[in-house]
């Protein structure tokens, strides 16, 4: 089976729109997506509508949960729980509900999916560095794990008692070994690339590759900086991939 992975999202429907023109064109079997759909971005329920239509299996994330009002935001910068307002009171009823309805954690396959990390899925933790990444070992028996929230794509890999942090493009799972894929962020990248995320995974060849894709940031800027309620910042890190 090849899958497409999608993450963080956060209302860019440019971005999600132009990621999906390449998934389209591997013709894979299925889509999955690792939550963050809202927050930040001007277009929330168009984003929610095209993952609802096109995706085949879906996790929540933290922005996501702020939206429907089912994880604390306090933790949140200004700039973050601006956008969250804004989010919930322009989302339908219908992509509430929808939202609302979606599981922390799914197994597909031999893969676990999750937006933040498997040993606490809703304490909305980082895999930054191979230390994190190794205690989280520990919490899956999966072969991999798909995971998003941080907005930086890449791999750490488990060989026995062995780890090594491995950046993108691509890695092989062979025998004997597991990984944890970040996938990055569709919406909002973070390092220092502005080009979108996602991954592809073919899991009879153990092989996940990250894929960068150009989409229109100039139209995704201004349309955010129209929304006098999001914040301008929001906008201006989409420039730089910050
Ligand atoms: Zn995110």
């Amino acid at each position: 089976m090849k899958y497409a992975i999608i993450s963080d999202i956060h209302s860019n429907l440019e971005a999600l729109e132009a990621c999906l023109q390449v998934i389209d064109a591997e013709k894979v079997d299925a889509i999955v997506c690792l939550g963050d759909i809202v927050g930040y971005g001007a277009n929330p329920n168009e984003c929610v509508d095209l993952v609802r239509a096109r995706a085949d299996h879906v996790v929540v994330g933290n922005h996501d949960c702020a939206a429907i009002g089912t994880t604390d935001t306090d933790y949140f910068n200004p700039d973050a729980r601006a956008a969250v307002d804004w989010t919930r009171a322009a989302l339908t009823a219908e992509n509430l509900a929808y939202l609302r309805d979606l599981r922390t954690t799914l197994q597909v396959e031999g893969a676990l999916l999750v937006h933040s990390s498997p040993s606490a899925p809703r304490d909305w933790l980082y895999i930054f560095n191979l230390r994190e990444a190794v205690q989280e070992f520990r919490s899956f028996t999966q072969r991999i794990c798909f995971v998003g929230h941080s907005h930086f794509p890449g791999f750490f890999i488990e060989r026995g008692q062995e780890y090594a942090q491995k950046a993108p493009p691509s890695v092989v799972v062979g025998p004997g070994e597991r990984a944890i894929v970040n996938v990055g962020s569709v919406g909002q990248p973070r390092d220092g690339d502005a080009r979108a995320a996602f991954a592809f995974y073919d899991d009879a060849r153990g092989r996940a590759e990250i894929k960068r894709v150009f989409y229109d940031v100039e139209r995704v800027r201004s349309r955010i900086l129209a929304e006098a309620a999001l914040p301008k910042s929001a906008a201006e890190r989409l420039v730089w991939g910050v």
